[in-house]
This record gives C-alpha cells, structure tokens and sequence, in this order.
C-alpha cells in the first residue's frame, strides 16, 4: 500500500455476524454480494461465507454475475436484477440463475429454447420496482418458461419496510406472496421474501431461504449484537500550528479563534469521504476532533487539541464511530457510505487478527498490463 488511507474489512467480525445471523435466521442463507459486496470486495467475503458454509450467492447483474465466475466462483449464483433477454444463453453457459422480472420479459425470453436455463419468477408485492404482480401474470409466465423448457427453481419477492417493527407492510406483502405462491401448480425448490432486517425479525413458513445483505456487515436495525466490518482509515500526514484569525481549505470557510493545530489527511470526496462531512468529527487517539474546513478532492483538514505526529492513524469511522452515525448525520444509510468509498482505496482484509491482504484493484490491473 503507498497511501495513507485504506479501508479495513475484518473478516473476523463478519464470520462473528454470519454466524449471529445463522443462529437467528434457521434457514438457509443467500449472500448478497452486489456491488463488489457492498464495496468490501467480494472475494473475501465469499470466501468467509463459504467458511460458514454459505454457499449460493446472489448479484445485482450479469456482468457482477460474470466477474464472480472470472474470480473462480463456482457456487450457485443468482442475478437479482434485469438481465437483457439477448445475453439468455450466455447466462445457461455460466449456470446462473435469473430473475424473470415481468410477463414481457419472459414472454422475450420464451421465443428461444429454456432448456438448462435456471429462473427465479419475481413478485412484486409492493416495491413497484421489478416483479409480476398478479396471479394471472405469473401462472402466464410460469406456463411460458415451463413449457419453453425452463428450469423454474424459484419463487421471490422484495419486502419495502423490513426496518419497521410494526411489520404492517411487510405482513401484507407476506400474505400477498403466500397466496400466488400456494396457487402456483410447481413446486419450487427456493421461495424467499427475506432480506437481512427480515431475516432476523419476521417469522414465516413459507420461505425455505434469505437473501443476506447489509447486516453481514454489522448493520442491522434489530440485532445489537453484531461487529462493524468496514472501518475507515487515514493517517496524519503534515502539521502545522496557525495563529488566530487564519482560515483553512478552499473558500476560506474556517477561521482559527486562537492558536490551532491543524492535521491533514490523505483522503476526500473522490475517495467517497464526502464533503458533507464538513464539521463532523473523527477519532485520534481515542479523541473525538472536527474537520474543519472544506473537504478537498484528495485531502481533508482536522483541528488536534496539541500537536500530533505525523504517522498517527485517524479513524473515520469503524469502530469507535459507528458507520450507522455517519450515516445519520449524512441524512442518509450505511448502504450509501460503505457503496460510495472508492476503488481508489486499498482494501486491507483482517483475518484471525492479522492483515492476510491488501487489494487496490486499480494498481493491480496496471500492473498487468
Ligand atoms: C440488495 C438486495 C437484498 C439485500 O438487502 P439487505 O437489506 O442489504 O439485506 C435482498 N434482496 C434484493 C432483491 C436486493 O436487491
């Protein structure tokens, strides 16, 4: 690594969550590993799962698909999203599993030969994303892929409040659900409604597997008990003590009441460290200290309480700052936060309590070259 800021993922503390998760869960788990998982690089977390004996996974599309299968995955996996009725075939070379996002695109799909092509139908039950959303639709569509030649192993739908612990919605979606899935005449071999939040807080009899996302990372809003996963990091890397009444960063939008130091970091909005961090603090030798100033495309400033050596690591959130914090006082979610930081930072994997690897997927693709 030849930068001062890296994003740590501990392994340790996503087996812990994988493990918190399956205890509570009692069903099988699909692993949500779209978008790089979630930015902590699916390797890795793939590997974990497969240590915790997980071993179907799913992605959002047909390139994440193909990438998994390019790194050596050869588990199960099923792509969540739409995936071009043109690209059919190539998904039955890779044996992945689709999703048949509505009537029009199976009745696409349905012009070609099915056989050895593996679908999940998807209900809408409410999201009003992707999904069929009647009886008649689906039955359509089940009779279309079935009689194409299709292998029809799933049924699933998508829960919009699994946060809310009134579960109002999520039991009307559930009925919904339940009651195309009854009427369908096929049995599936995977029926799932649950993402994490439901996984852990909504009890069903219907859904045979979960499909686990964010709380893998210690981001739940009913378990207390798991670890963060992703931490932020940088380091001190230049200091200097300012008078009274000099200003720091672009636009000059702060202004030092007295003699400060002030500390600057490797890292800025290009990395993902957004500027609305502006005025939020950080963690320095287990004190809380301001940002100050501007956040800058690469750097960013923090106001130290004395003079702290260059070398010293800063937290940006992790463990002491919890990335659901950040997340709060961003007016947004940790999906947001952890997606959003960049390729640009190395990767740094922590594995029974020591660094196993460090990825910086750009370096290494131009030191291929
Ligand atoms: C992303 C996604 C999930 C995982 O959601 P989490 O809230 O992160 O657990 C589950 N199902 C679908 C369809 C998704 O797109």
């Amino acid at each position: 690594m030849y930068r001062e800021s890296w994003v740590e993922i501990d392994l340790d503390a996503l087996k812990y969550n994988f493990h918190k998760i399956q205890e509570k869960a009692k069903k099988e788990i699909i692993c949500v590993v779209k978008a790089n998982g979630y930015g902590s690089g699916d390797q890795a977390i793939i590997q974990t799962a497969l240590e915790c004996g997980i071993h179907f996974f799913a992605v959002s599309s047909l390139d994440e698909a193909i990438v998994l299968r390019n790194e050596g995955c050869k588990e199960k996996i099923l792509i969540l999203g739409y995936v071009n009725p043109n690209y059919i075939d190539l998904c039955r070379h890779y044996n992945f599993q689709c999703t048949a996002v509505s009537l029009e695109w199976v009745t696409e799909v349905c012009k070609s030969d099915l056989s050895g092509v593996q679908l999940h139908l998807k209900l809408d039950t409410g999201m009003n994303r992707i999904g069929m959303k009647t009886l008649e639709e689906c039955s359509t569509a089940l009779d279309l892929c079935l009689r194409a030649g299709g292998d029809v192993r799933g049924i699933y739908t998508h829960f919009a409040c699994s946060d809310d612990a009134s579960q109002v919605m999520t039991k009307k979606q559930y009925e919904e659900f339940k009651t195309i899935v009854s009427a369908l005449p096929h049995s599936f071999e995977y029926i799932h409604c649950d993402n994490s939040d439901a996984l852990v807080s909504f009890d069903d009899d219907l859904s045979n597997v979960g499909r686990l996302g964010i709380s893998m990372y210690g981001v739940s809003s009913y378990l207390q008990n798991l670890k963060p996963v992703f931490s932020l990091y940088s380091t001190i890397v230049c200091t200097k003590e300012i008078e009274a009444g000099e200003t720091v960063g672009y636009g000059a939008t702060y202004t030092a009441k007295t003699k400060e130091w002030i500390a600057t970091l490797p890292i800025g909005y290009a990395d993902g460290w957004l500027r609305k961090n502006q005025n939020r603090h950080v963690s320095v030798a287990d004190e809380l200290v301001p940002i100050v100033g501007r956040i800058c495309m690469d750097q960013c400033m923090i106001r130290c309480n004395k003079r702290m050596p260059v070398g010293t690591v800063v937290e940006l959130f992790g463990k002491t700052i919890a990335v659901q914090d950040v997340a709060k006082d961003l007016d947004t979610i940790p999906y947001e936060i952890i997606t959003n930081l960049s390729e640009r930072l190395t990767r740094c994997y922590i594995k029974d309590g020591k660094k196993i690897a460090e990825i910086n997927a750009r370096l290494e693709r131009s030191e291929k070259r």
